[in-house]
């Protein structure tokens, strides 16, 4: 028996599931960004200016030079693949047939990103690939009012 198997039969594991509703009071920024996504479908970023960083997602302060005079805009949906990861299985621990994909893309314009869900379509995902926001027919005012980022043809 090998160091590594020694290793992980002495260790104890504990399953279960843990259900956990919460409500989170959204700040102005969050404000910005989710109400804008469900009203217009758009992405928001925050413009600095002071030294006119466009942070994405945006904040009510800029992060780096701590000025308040910032102004909610709207920012493309477009945008590259910094990385991303793939997962033969779901949520729940279970195998599946077909991947799933989910990365960080670095919006055009702008001094930030998003993580979201990617989808390959016509083009396979690599470090740098230009994908596009393709967002959902019902929206909520939540992540998921995006419902990916794919590929741009
Ligand atoms: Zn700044």
């Amino acid at each position: 028996m090998s160091d590594t198997n020694a290793a992980a039969e002495q260790t104890w594991y504990t399953e279960g599931d843990i259900s956990l509703r919460y409500r989170w009071p959204m700040g102005e920024a969050e404000r910005a960004f989710f109400g804008a996504l469900r009203d217009r479908g758009v992405l928001t970023g925050a413009r600095c200016n002071r030294c006119n960083r466009t942070m994405v997602p945006p904040r009510s302060f800029c992060e780096e030079c701590f000025e308040r005079d910032i102004e909610y805009v709207e920012v493309a949906a477009t945008g590259t693949v910094v990385t991303f990861a793939e997962s033969y299985f779901s949520l729940d621990g279970k195998r599946l047939e077909e991947p799933f994909y989910v990365g960080i893309i670095h919006l055009d314009g702008t001094d930030g990103g998003l993580f979201h869900r990617l989808r390959p379509g016509a083009r396979p995902l690599e470090i740098g690939t230009p994908v596009r926001a393709v967002f959902s027919d019902d929206r909520n005012g939540t992540i998921l009012d995006i419902s990916h980022f794919e590929p741009v043809a």
